[in-house]
């Protein structure tokens, strides 16, 4: 035994309640050396792949877990705060408004990333994010708002950025604002939604086939798409794209994220990307206390919910093997499926070499949703949770009949 505290627990801090950081708490506190305490920010953990779903008419419940939930019984300290201050030689965290430190002997950070606005003029004062249940809300009142108002001269929807969520939140928008309209008996309005990515290509990162399935997917569903367009500013009336003026009161900001500002100040090595670089057992390079998952480390496939769950299982199993003694294993990528829902009842999937389009695709999707919510909750609660995302939720009177 190299790390464990003979006679008493070793304190492993996890900070994060995502992806990461709950799979890590509960597969650590399964091991009854350590003492495991998770901080974060909020009590609630998001399940951002139907997030998209909870901004155009779907449950909140679908894409938010209370932690008490998830941990029920687990021998899981729970912390609500801000993590803000590392001290690494005294091994202490300082959450945000405390003085009493956190101390650990191993120390577990997922924090997520951060929206990026890359300092273009007008993004953050006047676009909407789903990046939260807040965000959610407000995107979904707005819509509201201005398709109910008589006098609204436009309605130009616009969506930055040709990634899975920009192009998930333009399949699901046509039929919601049709939902609302016809609900509110409006007729005769016509609606535009335009898709805007810098690169020739939407899923740039993707094979082109990939990107050219979904492409024609969004126009069939009336989509109207700008690649190779570059956002130069945004006003409360229009988006400036590629030194064109396009009119909307509606720009969602989904093309851009940064590594979590946490990292920036406190030693640790950063790649080109300000992912944390990390060593084969995923500890930040130069500390063999603090281990890195999720979208924080400089991994091929970070970015990904997949990837944050199956780092958090691996560092859990070379904490176990660390314990019995047996040989620890080393870091090998797994590449996760790449599922996309463009509109009803359809998805682009590519897994390894497969790729399929259509309905089966969905069904593989809701499958995958369902999979997901099993890796952090119990068979029943991860299907009542799963149930949820049939479920519609609307704050308006009208359309909640
Ligand atoms: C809209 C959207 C849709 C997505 N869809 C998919 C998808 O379909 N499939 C897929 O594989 N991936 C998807 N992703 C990506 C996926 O959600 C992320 O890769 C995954 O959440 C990463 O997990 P994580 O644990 O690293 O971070 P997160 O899940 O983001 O968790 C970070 C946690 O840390 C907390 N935190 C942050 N800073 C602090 C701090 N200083 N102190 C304390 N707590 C803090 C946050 O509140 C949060 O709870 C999507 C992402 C978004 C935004």
């Amino acid at each position: 035994m190299t790390d464990t505290k003979v006679g008493s627990k070793m304190k492993v801090l996890v900070v994060g309640g995502g992806f990461g950081g709950v799979r890590a708490a509960l597969e650590l506190a399964k091991q009854t050396q350590l003492e495991v305490t998770l901080v974060s920010e909020r009590p609630d953990f998001f399940y951002y792949p139907t997030m998209y779903e909870t901004a155009t008419g779907g449950s909140s419940e679908q894409s938010a877990v209370p932690l008490e939930q998830i941990f029920g019984d687990d021998p899981v300290r729970i912390l609500i705060g801000k993590a803000e201050k590392l001290d690494r030689t005294k091994k202490q965290l300082k959450l945000k408004g405390s003085t009493t430190p956190i101390v650990y002997d191993k120390l577990v950070l997922a924090l997520g990333v951060v929206t990026n606005y890359f300092g273009i003029p007008g993004l953050a004062e006047n676009t909407y994010g789903i990046k939260s249940l807040d965000d959610a809300e407000r995107f979904k009142r707005h819509l509201h708002a201005r398709l109910i108002a008589e006098d609204e001269p436009d309605l130009n929807y616009i969506i930055v950025g040709g990634g899975p969520t920009g192009i998930e939140l333009a399949g699901a928008l046509g039929p919601y604002l049709r939902e609302i309209m016809e609900k509110h008996g409006i007729r005769g309005r016509a609606i535009h939604i335009d898709l805007v990515e810098a690169m020739p290509h939407l899923m740039p990162r993707l094979p082109r086939p990939i990107g050219r399935t979904i492409e024609r997917r969004l126009r069939k569903l009336g989509v109207r798409l700008y690649l190779n367009s570059k956002v130069e500013g945004a006003s409360a009336e229009e988006l400036t794209v590629s030194g064109k003026p396009i009119r909307s009161h509606t720009i969602v900001w989904t093309a851009g994220v940064a590594n979590n500002p946490f990292f920036t100040d406190k030693d640790f090595k950063l790649s080109g990307r300000k992912k944390v670089l990390v060593d084969e057992f995923l500890r930040a390079e130069g500390d063999k206390d603090i281990f890195v998952i999720g979208d924080n480390a400089e991994t091929p496939y970070s970015g990904m919910a997949q990837t944050a769950l199956y780092d958090a299982d691996f560092i859990a199993h070379n904490f176990a093997c660390e314990h019995e003694n047996r040989p620890k294993l080393a870091y090998y990528p797994k590449e996760p499926a790449y599922v996309t829902p463009v509109g009803p009842n359809w998805a682009s999937m590519l897994w390894k070499d497969v790729h399929i389009h259509g309905r089966l695709a969905h069904l593989v999707r809701n499958a995958a949703d369902l999979h997901a919510f099993t890796e952090i909750l119990s068979v029943k609660d991860a299907a009542v949770q799963w149930t949820s995302t049939l479920d519609r939720e609307d704050l308006c009177p009208v359309c909640s009949k």
